[in-house]
């Protein structure tokens, strides 16, 4: 499937949000949020008046970037999310955050979604003992994601473990450092999602 290729930290420089699209640099001062703060561009330092289906717009791209999807897959999400009982902006990020590619990310196995989408590719990951190599994998509640036996001599993984378990990880899943394993409690309420997001913005901006 498709992605976005090209600069990431533009992007957070287009919302004036940082999105973590790139791991540790995020937490740096090497961070480009950091550092200039203005919108990309020729006429970045003129932020005009957003109007109200900018302000939608902007919330819905925010939020699509930071999950690394493509308008197509973002808009079947939303449209899945809106056959459902329940308020559509938390079912929407219930399904996004339900993605093995997102998960892996959560659990600290990667130090971003890119990362974590590769490393799925890839075929690094068992899901409830089977190789799944689909990043839109969806996982349910119970169920284990962990490092391929043969992909756990791989430093990179312990490094980033490491890290997660020191920074910590949601509430709703569980890591276990030692077998570079981890488990979906349950499914993830609105409060266990750290995502900065006015996700009403966005069911307005598809109930347009
Ligand atoms: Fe965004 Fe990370 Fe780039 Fe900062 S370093 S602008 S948070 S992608």
């Amino acid at each position: 499937m498709a992605r976005y290729t090209g600069p990431l930290c533009r992007l957070c420089r287009r919302d004036n949000e940082k999105l973590f699209l790139k791991g540790d640099r995020c937490t740096t001062d090497k961070c480009s949020m950091e550092r200039r703060k203005t919108a990309p561009g020729q006429h970045g330092l003129r932020r005009g008046k957003l109007s109200d289906y900018a302000i939608q717009l902007r919330e819905k791209q925010k939020v699509r970037l930071a999950y690394g999807l493509l308008e197509r897959q973002f808009r079947r999400y939303f449209k899945e999310a809106g056959k459902k009982r329940g308020i559509t902006g938390e079912l929407l990020l219930q399904l996004l955050e339900l993605r093995l590619d997102n998960i892996t990310f959560r659990l600290g196995f990667a130090s971003n979604r890119n990362q974590a989408r590769q490393m799925v590719n890839h075929g690094h990951f068992v899901v409830n003992g089977r190789k799944v190599n689909i990043p839109s994998y969806r996982l349910k509640a119970g169920d284990t994601v962990a490092v391929f036996e043969k992909s756990k001599t791989v430093a990179m993984f312990e490094e980033n473990v490491s890290k997660a378990q020191h920074a910590g990880v949601p509430t709703w899943l569980q890591l276990d450092g030692a077998s570079l394993s981890g488990k979906v409690l349950h499914v993830p309420q609105r409060d266990d999602i750290p995502l900065v997001a006015k996700e009403q913005l966005i069911v307005e901006f598809y109930s347009r």
